[in-house]
């Protein structure tokens, strides 16, 4: 197991994780011991499993798939490999086959389509991933597709917290063949978890994830609604993107009033984005656990306008391989272009820039005396760049305790565990 150095301590309890700020909220935690955690939104909006009781005897199993204690990518079959992007098979620039798909997704379909492919050509029965609570259309939950009407609509991006891996056992539990579309430090959590769940390689037929630059919590959508004046509660729609390419964010209320932001308008303030930590220190935002990862392919990852949807497609493995290929001869997709991995730089310069930055950061947090993650196969210390400031930037945010949260978490007064549809 490869370790950044400065002597770091990886966490020993899921205690540990989440007041070191390496919790993410992917959800495993419930799914391994519902007994013992729940996933629920905490007082500054983010979401972490809250402790039912005092057992900690399942907390060595957890952490040992638990994407904040460990990070790993182990890549199988690719003949290819890049010291930014990894092994892969293939990049290209692809799209869903069918234009209401392409509309509909964050970019250009890619993710939806192979999920709806994937049950209409009986390669699995359902897809675990996640979308708009019905409830309460900002916040997300995981969610079981079993039709690819249902994938669709679940589709498009969700910038805010999500715990799919939360229905991580109840999908297990179906015992038939599915497949997981979501962020890459929940494809480094199952196939961690694989090691020590059979079921997964008797079910799992596709890992599918989004390249991704970090997720907001919560207060990032709730200052949208503030700037509209509305409350929660009014909610009918909260799409964060999609119809369009970007499209827009769009707001629905229950009596009949909507609102728009253009993508540009979203995200023009950087420092409102309230981008958890966890993604600060992510070794692994390209998916190089999965079997494909999609992105945007916008130059300098700038969107200049509205157009009809294209992603950059990583095939990863073999297997990702092999249903990529089948997809298109079914038209479920279509390329046009083969791009390299210095293309993904122009694409993703803020993805060059964590790669190359990890080491140092990690090494601030270490010297600082916090708790880092244990990684292996990211070649976080092959792309050490040495940067002076973004060790002291990790230190001095450390020391200043920016990287670490309460334990037990403190709840938001109005949070309501969200009921889970299937
Ligand atoms: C938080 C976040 C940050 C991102 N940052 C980048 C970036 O830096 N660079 C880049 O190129 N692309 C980024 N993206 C990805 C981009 O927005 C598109 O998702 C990606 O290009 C795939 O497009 P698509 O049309 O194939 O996806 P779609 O076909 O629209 O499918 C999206 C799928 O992802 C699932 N999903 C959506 N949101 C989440 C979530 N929060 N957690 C788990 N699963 C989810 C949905 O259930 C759906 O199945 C980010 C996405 C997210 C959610
Ligand atoms: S990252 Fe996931 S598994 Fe780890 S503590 Fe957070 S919710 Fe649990
Ligand atoms: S940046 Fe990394 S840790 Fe954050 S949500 Fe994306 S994949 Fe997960």
């Amino acid at each position: 197991m490869s370790k950044t150095q400065h002597s770091p301590r990886n966490p020993k309890s899921i205690n540990e994780v989440v007041s070191s700020g390496l919790c993410i909220g992917c959800g495993l935690c419930q799914a391994i011991a519902p007994e013992v955690y729940s996933m629920q939104i905490t007082e500054n909006g983010a979401l972490r499993p809250f402790p039912l009781s005092d057992d900690i005897s399942k907390d060595t199993e957890i952490l040992s798939a638990c994407p904040g204690a460990l990070v790993i990518a182990e890549n199988d079959g690719a003949a290819l490999h890049d010291s930014i992007w990894g092994a892969y098979t293939s990049m290209t620039r692809t799209w869903a086959g069918d234009p209401d798909v392409r509309f509909k997704a964050a970019t250009g379909g890619v993710l939806t389509a192979l999920g709806m492919w994937l049950l209409s050509s009986g390669r699995a029965d359902f897809v675990l991933h996640c979308g708009a609570d019905p409830a309460k259309p900002m916040r997300s939950r995981y969610v079981l597709s079993r039709t690819p009407e249902q994938v669709l609509k679940n589709t498009a991006s969700r910038y805010g917290p999500s715990d799919t891996l939360a229905g991580l056992e109840a999908a297990l539990q179906l015992d038939k063949p599915f497949a997981l579309i979501a962020k890459p430090c929940d494809a480094n959590a199952i196939r961690a978890r694989a090691k020590n769940d059979k079921r997964l390689d008797k079910n799992l037929v596709a890992v599918l994830v989004m390249v991704c630059g970090g997720a907001s919590d919560l207060g990032k959508s709730e200052a949208v609604l503030d700037e509209y004046g509305l409350e929660e509660d009014e909610l009918s729609l909260f799409r964060y993107r999609g119809h369009g390419n970007p499209g827009p964010t769009r707001i629905e209320t229950k009596s009949g009033q909507h609102f728009e932001k253009t993508y540009q308008e979203m995200w023009a303030d950087e420092s409102g984005w309230r981008i958890q930590s966890r993604c600060k220190l992510c070794p692994d935002p390209n998916g190089e656990a999965a079997d494909l990862a999609a992105a945007d392919i916008w130059p300098n990852a700038n969107p200049v306008g509205e157009d009809e949807g294209f992603n950059g497609v990583i095939g990863r493995t073999a297997k990702g391989q092999s249903l990529i290929d089948a997809a298109h001869l079914d038209g479920a997709l279509v390329s046009d272009l083969t791009l390299s991995p210095r293309d993904f730089d122009h694409f993703q310069p803020h993805q060059v820039h964590k790669k190359k930055s990890m080491a140092a950061r990690l090494r601030g947090l270490a010297a600082a005396g916090q708790v880092v993650y244990a990684h292996k196969g990211l070649r976080i210390d092959e792309l050490d760049d040495s940067l002076p400031e973004e060790e002291k930037g990790a230190y001095d945010r450390a020391k200043q305790g920016k990287f670490s949260e309460p334990w037990p978490p403190i709840p938001r007064k109005s949070s309501l565990l969200c009921k889970q549809t299937s």
